[in-house]
């Protein structure tokens, strides 16, 4: 019977998959310049509340980090560019271990879970900046 695939090596092959999806996928929204933002719906939280949910100002970072715009994208969602990093690591590293055994799996678990914790604490930022009167976009 044929051994079941591990969590990381499931997450490799899928990741190797999506490669070249995600590569053209950023390629047209850096080459849409700003249409992109008017094919996505704006956030029914943000509109109703004028507070920011957790995924507020996602689609300007992901646009932002097609156009190689670090700095922007990090201010506008910071998940966005952490999560690329992410994904990008996780592939040279599991790339490597094929090659180097010795090398440990990929500590995908606390990538997870200071993922969420970023994602919770931008949330939280942005609306105590807006109730404060700050930019919640740091610098832009
Ligand atoms: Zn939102």
């Amino acid at each position: 019977m044929k051994k079941p695939l591990s969590a990381e090596e499931l997450l490799y092959r899928l990741g190797l998959v999506l490669l070249p999806v995600l590569f053209f996928a950023a390629v047209f929204v850096a080459l849409s310049g700003n249409a992109v933002f008017g094919w996505i719906p704006a956030c029914w939280v943000y509109e109703r509340t004028g507070l920011y949910c957790p995924g507020c100002g996602a689609t300007r970072a992901v646009a932002e980090l097609a156009r190689l715009h670090l700095l922007e994208s990090f201010c506008y969602h910071p998940f966005v560019p952490y999560t690329a990093l992410i994904y990008v690591l996780f592939l040279l590293w599991e790339t490597l271990r094929r090659r180097f055994s010795a090398l440990r799996p990929f500590p995908i678990f606390p990538c997870i879970v200071a993922g969420i914790v970023l994602l919770v604490l931008q949330c939280v930022w942005k609306n105590a900046a807006v109730l404060n009167g700050w930019n919640p976009f740091f610098v832009l």
